[in-house]
């Protein structure tokens, strides 16, 4: 492959574009990979499309490597399937709808669960027909509130998404080990650096779903690792400890006159400087904060939802989402209209709204809260005796030095990363509500069980560009990059030929080559591009061409050195 940059449709950027909102999107519109072309929707230019078809290459070979057959579904596709099982309304606004002339509803698939689900129920009948792999590499849509960072976050982007089919459990947690085992390879060989995180806290257990988090300031989910154990999970994951009450005799609930603390530093001033219940040594822990939040339901009325956390910590709304999904919460502000809710002396004793609080406020911790008065709040407020919540909810927000859920000893600590992929084991959610039976090795009818997995190919363009990149522009790992040597001509007409010679050696030698052989630039110029454009290998066929030498410059390690142009070759595919 030779890359003449004479020709090429590229155009560097020098300065920041607006729109940029970290580092790698920065890089990547002022090296002329990707332009913006839609909201949420970027076009890949030439040298942006080689290195998303590097990556997808990698995810595809592993993906054979494990007995994965590739497949390619339709993007538009008809409601019917995603209504039997309650996906057309469960994913919401998130989902892209629309109507055909003939007022027919379809979709534009945000995952395909459905129709390989259905693909597989038409094209199976026995046991001998499973266990089976199938993938694909196709287009996902959705309608994400906040499409962020160019590729990082579109509304349109490219995901290998693959699908597992076994007839037991012991087999989907084969497939299982080996999409992760995979999923480790393809995130080494393209270079990202990743955790993988437990993606959820429920009673499936840990290993039922699984984030490849690729480690990164910019990244928008949060993740805890433990000091001592190898526990590590998205926060969203995060179980709280519950803690141990020792059973003792707590004052009855007392209510006091507490003016003008509607926020938990104002109450906690208070309480202190009143010596409430004949003590100066409330904290925030101490109190308990009753939030009021309205709860989106999917095609269902918005209901209010009340929830308590001890007052030193804030609700986390990703972890409260999470929590509630497929609902999802925006915070109540509207108490004007529900004068029943005393703003800023909320409590839970008498409350007419569901109520969820955090694990710690467990049965027997006693809280300073409100009294549902204004300017008034109550101490010895007792979970399991003057108020019981509906249930417990895992909305606090994590904080660094929690205590581990998974061991005694450790600490939790907390880093960001970029959610690069996710694997899933689904069971027979899919396959129970289609209905899904094959004949079994017993002559039984026997349900398949499913995974789900899935990556994020345009975003992973992203991830590694914000991994690999420093002040100059971007240094790719060479197994994405889009060349694997950056000739350059920084010279007239004598360096442009010898360039364009050598550049024909290199590619006869069999490597993928970018030459620039633009004759209106100065050297300086093609040298910032070069940079810019983060190739690591770069060679200059420039001042010492007289002498028979060309140099060599790694980007990555700033080395240079002069090499006899007749060398050139083999110090490359050495
Ligand atoms: P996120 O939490 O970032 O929205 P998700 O949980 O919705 O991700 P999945 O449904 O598991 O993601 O999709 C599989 C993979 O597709 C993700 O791991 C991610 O790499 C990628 N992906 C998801 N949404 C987007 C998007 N809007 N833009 C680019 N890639 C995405
Ligand atoms: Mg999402």
């Amino acid at each position: 492959m030779l890359l003449r940059m004479s020709t090429m449709l590229l155009k560097t950027l020098r300065e920041e574009p607006a729109e940029a909102e970290v580092p790698s999107h920065r890089l990547l519109l002022r090296a002329g990979y990707v332009r913006r072309a839609a909201p949420g929707g970027h076009t890949w230019l030439p040298l942006g499309k080689l290195v998303l078809d590097r990556i997808t290459a990698i995810a595809r070979e592993e993906m054979i490597a494990i007995g994965g057959q590739e497949v390619s579904f339709p993007a538009l596709l008809p409601r019917e399937p995603y209504d039997v099982t309650g996906r057309w309304a469960d994913y919401g606004d998130d989902l892209f709808t629309l109507k055909d002339r003939r007022g027919a509803d379809f979709l534009l698939a945000p995952t395909h669960e459905e129709m390989f689900a259905l693909l597989v129920q038409e094209m199976t009948s026995s046991y001998r027909d499973f266990p089976l792999i199938l993938f694909q590499v196709q287009s996902k849509f959705r309608d994400e509130a906040r499409p962020r960072a160019g590729v990082l976050r579109g509304r349109e982007f490219l995901m290998k998404d693959a699908y597992s089919f076994d007839l037991s459990d012991a087999g989907l947690a084969a497939a299982y080990a080996q999409h992760r085992t995979a999923y480790q390879r393809i995130f080494e060989r393209i270079g990202l650096t990743h955790t993988i995180v437990s993606a959820m806290s429920g009673a499936m257990g840990g290993s039922a779903s699984e984030e490849f988090l690729a480690t990164a300031d910019v990244g928008e989910d949060t993740f805890v690792g433990c000091t001592t154990c190898d526990y590590a999970a998205n926060t969203e994951a995060v179980v709280t400890p519950v803690p141990v009450i020792k059973e003792r005799e707590h004052h009855p609930l007392t209510v006091h006159d507490t003016p003008g603390t509607p926020t938990i530093t104002s109450l906690v001033e208070l309480a202190n400087s009143q010596a409430l219940d004949g003590r100066t040594d409330w904290t925030a822990a101490d109190t308990l904060k009753n939030v009021v939040v309205t709860v989106h339901h999917p095609g269902r009325e918005d209901s209010l939802l009340v929830i308590g956390v001890p007052g030193d910590r804030e609700v986390d709304l990703k972890r409260l989402d999470a929590a509630l999904s497929p609902a999802t919460a925006t915070m109540f502000d509207d108490f004007a209209a529900r004068p029943d809710l005393v703003k800023g002396y909320l409590g839970p004793q008498g409350l007419a709204l569901r109520y969820l609080a955090d694990p710690r406020v467990a049965p027997g911790t006693a809280w300073l809260t409100g009294a549902n008065e204004p300017g008034r709040h109550a101490t010895s407020v007792v979970a399991g005796r003057d108020f019981t919540p509906d249930g417990t909810i895992e909305a606090a927000e994590v904080r660094a030095g929690d205590a581990c859920p998974a061991c005694d000893a450790g600490e939790l600590t907390i880093r960001r990363g970029i959610e690069i992929g996710h694997i899933f084991q689904l069971g027979r959610r899919y396959t129970d509500v289609f209905g899904i039976d094959v004949l079994g090795a017993d002559g039984k009818p026997v349900r398949p069980t499913m995974g789900s997995y899935g990556i994020g190919l345009s975003r992973a363009v992203g991830a590694i560009a914000e991994q690999h990149h420093d002040e100059r522009g971007l240094l790719w790992p060479d197994e994405v990059a889009p060349a694997d040597v950056h000739v350059i001509a920084a010279g007239k007409q004598g360096q442009l030929d010898a360039a364009g010679a050598l550049a024909a050696e290199l590619v006869a030698g069999g490597l993928r080559v970018l030459v620039d052989d633009r004759s209106q630039l100065s050297a300086g110029v093609k040298f910032t591009d070069a940079e810019l454009i983060g190739i690591r290998r770069i060679v200059v066929v420039g001042r010492r061409l007289s002498e028979g030498y060309a140099e060599i410059r790694d980007r990555h390690t700033d080395e240079r050195r002069d090499v006899p142009l007749t060398d050139v070759v083999r110090v490359l595919t050495g």
